[in-house]
């Protein structure tokens, strides 16, 4: 795209301050604009700010906490990939988690210490959350009424009141996350089974679920996390999939090591008296059914007068995952790709956008945008991707690097971060419940790439030089 030396500074709110809105901070400021970041909660770090008790009141809903992070959440990515390109996430601290998958506290740490490297703070405003964004009546229809609450002390009175307050903006970058809102099946007799249903965004830890009998839906990551854990306490674990020949062998593997697990087709019904009956016939009368099944996207305070929909988990249209082409600079989506880099490809998404916004890159027309949406998604779905996976990247390392070059001419991923990649998927994939264990074998290219970074303790002094 079109590159231009003028500079303009826009006032841009960002609603959100995980990684993705804390990368849009970055990037924004870099660029010179004046960027407020509006959070919710009471701190950064999205879902990796833990909740103990997911709250909400409503097990299978999403209106409690934003955190879908369990108790035993570790990485699933290894950390040397799991960073901003130009800041590691090398294990610093003594009493920190220096394994190469942490638990979830090493990484909120870790995105901590971004935020005060870069200053980044003093432009996020907690307990801030966002209640309406819509387009502003004014002359160039492209300005935002942002609509928010925020926590305000009155005089000397101990507790805070809540007000609600409106301001304006030029631009607008949603970066909410994906993980929070449950996507559940549709069950003949959910709505009457008496016992208890949950959906892994309210689940934390396996005490409760002692000596029950538990039906998991779903086997991908956090069904497989909760199905092994719980196997520790509960005397029986159904777990309940689409099809057995989708469960990978590394999964198959775990299961067979563990004798109260048992697999299952999906459920065809749930009866009154408890029971669980699957497609093949098969029953059990099970007390709990956690519902790991994944999450839709959701923008409730979202008003775009419908030129921004989503559709079984597609935001569209929208340009390259990022800019809805009617609407586009003044609003964006940062976050939205999964199966991708993270942070990294967030940050050159959220460069990219900073770059439109103060003129130095060019956008194609509206219609061109739109065209291309169309087109990436008829050419998704001939590949036979459904629509619920629009966003999905699946690791494809080289639309990663066209994106970033084409748009913001953010750096390629280094070709050993791409092997460790590739590597870290072929373990998960062999074994499923091992995967993270620290037997490690790495390639040449990795030692070096690692070496060459800082990683490996022969090439870090305490001064930082070579060693
Ligand atoms: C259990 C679990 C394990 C995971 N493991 C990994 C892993 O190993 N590796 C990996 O790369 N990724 C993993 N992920 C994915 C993870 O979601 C991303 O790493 C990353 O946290 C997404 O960042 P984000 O900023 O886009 O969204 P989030 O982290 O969800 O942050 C969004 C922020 O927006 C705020 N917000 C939402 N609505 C409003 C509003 N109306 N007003 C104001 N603020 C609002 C929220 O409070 C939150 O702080 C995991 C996710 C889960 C749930």
């Amino acid at each position: 795209m079109m590159l231009s030396s003028s500079s303009i500074s826009k006032k841009v709110c960002v609603v959100g301050a995980g990684v993705s809105g804390l990368a849009s901070a970055r990037e924004l400021r870099r660029e010179g604009h004046q960027v407020t970041v509006m959070e919710q909660s009471g701190g950064v770090g999205g879902q990796w700010l833990y909740a103990p008790t997911p709250d909400g009141g409503d097990p299978l809903g999403g209106a409690g906490v934003h955190s879908s992070v369990y108790s035993s959440v570790r990485l699933i990515s290894p950390r040397e990939l799991t960073c901003f390109s130009d800041f590691p996430f090398y294990p610093t601290r003594s009493d920190g988690d220096p394994r190469r998958y942490p638990r979830h506290a090493e990484f909120l740490s870790y995105i901590r210490d971004f935020c005060d490297a870069f200053g980044l703070m003093d432009a996020v405003r907690l307990h801030t959350k966002v209640l309406h964004v819509g387009l502003a009546d004014d002359d160039d229809g492209r300005s935002w009424v942002v609509r928010y609450t925020e926590k305000q002390k009155q005089g000397d009175q101990e507790d805070e009141d809540v007000v609600v307050t409106e301001e304006v903006f030029d631009a607008v970058v949603v970066a909410v996350g994906q993980g929070t809102q449950p996507r559940l099946p549709t069950i003949k007799g959910m709505d009457g089974w008496k016992r208890r249903q949950l959906h892994s965004h309210s689940y934390r830890v396996p005490d409760s679920f002692h000596g029950e009998v538990v039906v998991v839906v779903g086997f991908g990551v956090s069904g497989m996390d909760i199905a092994l854990e719980l196997s520790e306490v509960a005397r029986e674990v159904h777990v309940s999939v689409k099809s057995t020949e989708a469960v990978a062998p590394g999964a198959s593997k775990a299961l067979s090591r563990h004798h109260n697990l048992h697999l299952h087709l999906q459920i065809d019904r749930l009866v009154d008296d408890g029971q669980v009956v699957f497609a093949d016939g098969s029953c059990v009368v099970a007390d709990s059914i956690i519902y790991c099944t994944g999450y839709d996207y959701l923008f409730p305070f979202l008003d775009t007068a419908g030129l921004v929909a989503v559709d079984d988990n597609r935001v569209g249209p929208l340009f390259d995952h990022t800019f809805p082409p009617s609407l586009a600079p003044s609003l964006s989506f940062v976050g939205l790709p999964r199966l991708v880099m993270l942070p990294r490809f967030f940050e050159a998404q959220a460069r990219w956008v900073a770059q439109v916004l103060s003129g130095r890159r060019s956008l194609p027309s509206p219609e061109e945008m739109t065209r291309s949406a169309e087109e990436y998604n008829a050419a998704r779905e001939a590949a036979g991707v459904p629509r619920r996976l629009s966003h999905a990247i699946f690791f494809d390392w080289d639309y990663c690097d066209a994106f970033g070059e084409k748009h913001c001419g953010f750096p390629r991923i280094e070709e050993w971060k791409k092997e460790l990649g590739r590597a870290a998927i072929a373990r998960f994939r062999e074994d499923t419940e091992t995967f993270r264990d620290d037997d490690y074998h790495d390639s040449e290219l990795v030692r070096e790439g690692l070496s060459s970074e800082g990683w490996l303790p022969q090439a870090r002094t305490p001064e930082g030089k070579e060693g």
